[in-house]
């Protein structure tokens, strides 16, 4: 017997003593360096890329928009962990993708097309730190619950919020707040967000007693599928501020507790252009559901003026005046969520950016943009009002690039044809692609971001992945 072996173990207990000592010791020291986060907001830009951005400031005849100008601006990949579209009676329609390779992202346009995510995945990517497989809203690959920010908040004791300029089930906000195998679940979506999540705010579309101009349905119905189904959907005005059990189809169903008193909370439901407006000044109620008039989005559906056609400037036909605007909306949703001293989680959504970006609507595209960066801003002087860069931290960034926007040919940069006019843009695809988007952060632990961009794009420089997000913000409010 070797006699050193002996002193070895009897020094082991004191080893792993010592080992452990220093595990513990890496972590504190690390985060000792980050701050106490209140607020955390995230608006996202849907189908957003860089050009996107390029071909707004030209028409607004601006150098950049206010939030190019935050202190932490990144590329971020988008891809999934499986893409091709995933349903339920063909899972294998999923494969898993190869992520996101520089030298064919600015070699080959096909490559773009190819493998990339669709909302719910990114926008579960981004809520829970977990890349995931297309469709999947708040599930893993194996399909299990993964928890999300608007979760950790609430865990926390703050108050969270979702506001969308398409409808509140649809796949981005779903993402940050529900759980299903697949996103067009969009009655069971809506019954999970308006009673098993804790969400204090949820606004957007998807009101079925009017169209996509905002007018009243006469009849029947729009399909109520986006706002649960129309019998949930009657209930929920009937009961506007008081009712917290509701009858659907002979099963009971109650309202969960969003404030922690133990007792659950009513949704006061809004649609009303006017009370949305109201919602930015003064006492509010405690929990808000606030569904425009307007079936599927606010503007970009709405029906054109005679001559209008894709390469259409922006506002050739009038806006529809019944319904708020997103920085409306945003201004309603931050007065009451700042309500509570604990803070509050809030994702903003620029839903129509990629439903312009499909349709290759240039002019709407523009309006959509212009739309979400008013939003941006009043996030901004929200900031600079009523909090501080020092307690609140704003991401703004996209989910994936949609209709590969170009100038005059894939990879030729847009032109500046003034303000006022519609630049040189062209798209060359109709579908979402796999290139890389921007990433800006300001506030709250925003330089960590810095720490997680550690792959290298050769023309956007350092970026970091969509699910990187989450985790980020995971450890700052586990700090
Ligand atoms: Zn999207």
């Amino acid at each position: 017997m070797i006699p050193g072996n002996k002193v070895i173990r009897s020094f082991k207990p004191l080893f792993f003593f010592l080992c452990l000592c220093l595990l513990s010791l890496i972590p504190s020291h690390l985060l000792a360096g980050l701050p106490v986060l209140k607020n955390i907001i995230i608006l996202i830009g849907d189908g957003m890329g860089y050009n996107h951005i390029q071909c707004l400031n030209y028409y607004q005849g601006i150098k950049a928009q206010p939030f190019e100008q935050f202190p932490v601006k990144l590329a971020m990949s988008t891809y999934p962990v499986k893409a091709g579209h995933f349903s339920e009676g063909n899972p294998s329609s999923n494969h898993f993708t190869t992520g996101y390779n520089t030298v064919a992202a600015w070699s080959d346009t096909s490559y773009l097309k190819k493998n990339f995510t669709e909302s719910a995945a990114a926008a579960t990517a981004i809520a829970t730190g977990f890349k995931t497989y297309n469709n999947a809203i708040g599930m893993s690959i194996n399909q299990d619950t993964l928890s999300n920010i608007t979760e950790w908040a609430k865990g926390m004791g703050k108050s969270a919020g979702i506001v969308t300029t398409v409808p509140v089930s649809h796949a981005t906000p779903a993402g940050f707040v529900a759980h299903n195998k697949l996103r067009t679940d969009y009655s069971r979506i809506a019954y999970q967000m308006f009673f098993n999540s804790r969400c204090d705010v949820i606004m957007g579309c998807g009101n079925p007693m009017y169209d996509g101009d905002g007018q009243a349905v006469k009849g029947s119905w729009k399909n109520a599928k986006y706002v649960g189904d129309s019998a949930l959907w009657q209930q929920m005005m009937k009961g506007s501020g008081k009712q917290i059990q509701f009858t659907i189809k002979g099963k009971n169903l109650q309202l969960n507790d969003c404030n922690g008193d133990g007792k659950p909370d009513p949704w006061t439901v809004i649609t009303k252009k006017e009370d949305f407006r109201k919602l930015g000044y003064g006492k509010t109620p405690e929990r808000v559901l606030g569904c425009a008039e307007i079936y599927s989005t606010l503007q970009q559906e709405r029906s054109r003026a005679n001559g209008e056609t894709n390469n259409s400037s922006p506002n050739m036909s009038p806006m529809i005046s019944t319904v708020p605007t997103l920085a409306e909306m945003v201004s309603g949703a931050l007065n009451v969520l700042d309500n509570n001293p604990r803070g509050f989680f809030l994702m903003v959504e620029g839903g129509a950016i990629d439903w312009a970006a499909h349709g290759n609507q240039k002019g709407r595209l523009i309006e959509e943009l212009a739309g979400f960066s008013d939003a941006v801003n009043t996030v901004i002087s929200w900031v600079e009002t009523h909090s501080s860069w020092d307690e609140t931290l704003v991401i703004v960034t996209g989910d994936h690039e949609t209709g590969l926007l170009w100038g005059d040919g894939p990879f030729v940069p847009v032109t500046d044809h003034g303000k006022g006019n519609l630049p040189g843009m062209q798209f060359y695809s109709t579908d979402h692609t796999n290139s890389l988007i921007p990433f800006y952060a300001k506030g709250a632990g925003c330089e960590h971001y810095r720490n997680f961009a550690d792959e290298y794009d050769s023309l956007r420089g350092p970026y970091i992945q969509n699910s990187e997000i989450a985790q980020l913000i995971r450890l700052l409010l586990e700090k």
